[in-house]
This record gives C-alpha cells, structure tokens and sequence, in this order.
C-alpha cells in the first residue's frame, strides 16, 4: 500500500468529455490513472451530489446515474459497474463522528457524472471499489475544509479522494466547441486560485469567493467545493500541484490539481 496517496481535484467538463477524445480534458484524465500510484479504494466527492448533512454512498453495486439531459443517446447508454466500497462508507462515517460531524450514509446512491466520467477514463476496468461524498452547497469552503480535514487519513490508507467539480464552472457562458481561449475573469481566476492552492493558502481558499471575478468563475457554489474538501483531505499544510491546466468550451476549466504536504513527508502514516 502506498505511504502516502495524494487527493486529487480534477475539473469534469461536460459530460459529453467522456466520449470527446479530441478534448484535451479527456487526453489528460485518460492518462491519470497511470500516473497515480493504484488506490485500495476511492472516495469521490462530487458537485452532482448536493445534501444538507454530509453523506456517503454504501451502495455494494453502485448504479451508474445519468443525471443530464438533452445530450446524445450513446451517452446515456454508458456504465461505469465498479464496485461499491461500503466498507469506506464506514471508516468515512467514523472519521466524520470523531471530528464531531454528523454525516449519514445511504445504501442506494449510485455514481453521479461527476464521479464516474473522470472514473471510466482515469480506470476504464473499473475493478477499484468507489463510495462517492456528497457536497454542502449551503455551507461554505471552510466547512468543506474541516470535512476534508476529518477525512486526512485516508491517504494513508490507500484511499485515493478524488474531489471532482470544475476550477472555473460558469454554464450561463458556456460555448460549445469554443476554442478560442479563456475571457480574462476566467484566466484571471484560474491564476488567483493556481497560485492560493501553491502556496498552501488555505485562508485564502475558504475565503475564495473575496478572489477577483469569483462569482463569475463560479455563480454557484457546488462546482467549487470538492475542491476545499480535496485540499483539506492532504492534512494541514496541504500544497497543490498542478496536474493539469486549460479550458475547454470557452471558459469552461479544465484544471486539476494533486496535493501533499509541503515538506513532502508522510507524517502519521502506518
Ligand atoms: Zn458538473
């Protein structure tokens, strides 16, 4: 087992990336899974799945859902049948009750758009056992940090977190096939928050919506917070490491970052 597994954050686009092998996006998750070393198992935090109270799915099979609409028909036809992992959904549940969060699990949930289009690119066997995390949209970036703080063992367990949401995610812009580079707000947001999570800023990160052109990089706030929730699951003195930048469909970011502790070390792994 790996001492140390860095959680993830990766940008899913629209779920049409899943078949879009011209998309940079897809080229990259396509490769990622080799790029990691192999997870036991794997926490998704999706922006799909919005709870008042944090919740993990315990599913044993978990379904593949196709929560979108209006898109092509071989979409809708694709499967990701990985394994649940119920086993996760419990050491999350106990992690959560010792940090003093309530969260709740839930047998049914299947795996949303935003868990399995990176996963059947990242590992197209889908023979690595996945529970999937709910996000909070009315609690902010800082809560999402303590949840992933709550969650920082895990890394040491062989547990690949992989928040899963968009770097910049404003869908009232968003322009099909547009390759004509991003607006400046998005650039510029995408730099402010390349350079916060470099740096190690988690202030600054749970005050992310203070950052220039933060409400319009993100109007609301679900694409967002997978990633305080990744951050926060690499321990206290997380730093970011850019694995992957651009936009696709106009302003649509494409950026995915690892993270580790700044030091490198792998304090409190067993
Ligand atoms: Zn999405």
């Amino acid at each position: 087992m790996p001492a140390f597994l860095p959680p993830v954050f990766v940008s899913h686009g629209s779920p049409m990336l899943v078949l879009d092998a011209e998309s940079p996006g897809h080229a990259f998750l396509a490769g990622l899974g080799r790029r990691l070393e192999r997870p036991a198992a794997i926490l998704a935090v999706s922006a799909h799945w919005t709870t008042r109270r944090p919740m993990v799915s315990g599913a044993v099979r978990p379904d593949t859902i196709h929560d979108f609409y209006g898109f092509p028909e071989p979409l809708y036809r694709l499967t990701y049948p990985a394994p649940g992992a119920p086993a996760l959904a419990e050491r999350v549940m106990a992690l959560l009750d010792a940090a003093g969060m309530a969260g709740e699990t839930d047998a049914a949930q299947g795996l949303d758009h935003g868990a399995w289009v990176p996963l059947r690119l990242m590992y197209p066997q889908a023979d690595i056992p996945v529970a999937q995390l709910s996000v909070q949209p009315h609690s902010d970036a800082a809560a999402h940090l303590a949840l992933g703080r709550a969650l920082a063992p895990l890394a040491h367990e062989g547990v690949l977190v992989l928040g899963s949401g968009g770097a910049v995610h404003n869908l009232h812009d968003f322009r099909r096939g547009d390759r004509s580079g991003p607006a400046p707000w998005a650039a510029g947001f995408a730099g402010w928050l390349d350079g916060v999570l470099a740096a190690g800023d988690a202030a600054a990160l749970a005050a992310w919506s203070d950052a220039p052109d933060a409400r319009t990089a993100h109007p609301t706030d679900e694409h967002f917070l997978p990633l305080p929730v990744a951050f926060g699951a690499a321990g206290p003195d997380a730093r970011g490491e850019p694995l992957h930048a651009g936009f696709e469909h106009g302003n649509l970011g494409m950026h995915a970052w690892a993270f580790r502790p700044a030091d490198g070390s792998v304090a409190g792994s067993t």
